[in-house]
């Protein structure tokens, strides 16, 4: 698809990776996956990145995602859930994602392992970190101090695959102190776990402080797609 809207993508896509040659060049360290972050926008806008050369998109809304991927099938992507899931929605999510990075509570593995199981499919997830300061909550994340147990749960369940680690930098401080942790906390995941070799932090405004910290994949919006449309 080429048209204005390709046009306006293809430009800030260009801008964007920029930004993480340019970083990836400074720090010298490799470039990390790419995952286009589509919530709100339409299937066309899916088809334009994939245009585009765009190979990982991130949705955070099930029945969303759930329609995206259906109007999107056969252009190859790699679909990644970013979005706070409840158990019911479980076998749903089950359904496209190939990567969810949002685990974050012991009732979550159990129903993912059991849709996973259903579907006959091995999962690939992260467990997302809460680096809110402590006592604060709301956009999900297992506190630090529960990261080792939950880990071994996944690592315990025969249809999850434990892939690495996810946060999202609080608002309104430096995102520098809260990667850092979350670098060591996924090297401490990863000593037990090798396969755990994702690191998913870094979003538009502070993804060169996440890859200074060990970030694999980085989850851009805004910087590709523009403002939302709507809330948030
Ligand atoms: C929306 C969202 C992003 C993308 O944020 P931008 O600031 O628009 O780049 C990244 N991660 C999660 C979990 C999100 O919900």
């Amino acid at each position: 698809m080429t048209d204005q809207r390709s046009a306006e993508l293809a430009d800030r896509l260009e801008a964007v990776r920029q930004r993480i040659a340019a970083a990836c060049d400074d720090l010298r360290r490799p470039t990390p996956t790419l995952i286009v972050v589509t919530k709100y926008f339409g299937a066309d806008d899916v088809r334009r990145l994939a245009a585009l050369q765009v190979t990982d998109v991130g949705e955070n809304r099930d029945q969303e995602a759930r329609e995206k991927h259906r109007e999107c099938a056969g252009l190859g992507l790699t679909w990644h859930f970013i979005g706070q899931l409840q158990t019911n929605k479980a076998k749903l999510v089950v359904s496209y994602a190939d990567l969810i990075h949002t685990v974050d509570r012991e009732s979550l593995v159990g129903a993912l392992q059991k849709a996973s199981a259903a579907l006959q499919k091995s999962q690939d997830v992260l467990l997302q970190v809460n680096l809110d300061p402590a006592g604060a909550t709301g956009r999900g994340g297992v506190d630090p101090g529960g990261v080792t147990f939950l880990a071994e749960m996944v690592a315990a369940s025969p249809n999850l695959r434990l892939r690495g680690v996810m946060a999202v930098a609080p608002l309104g401080v430096d995102p520098a102190g809260p990667f850092e942790r979350l670098q060591g906390i996924a090297e401490h995941v990863r000593s037990e776990h090798p396969a755990a070799d994702i690191v998913s932090a870094g979003m538009s405004t502070d993804l060169e402080v996440a890859l200074a910290h060990g970030a694999t994949h980085l989850r851009i919006g805004t910087a590709v797609m523009g403002s939302r449309p709507g809330v948030r």
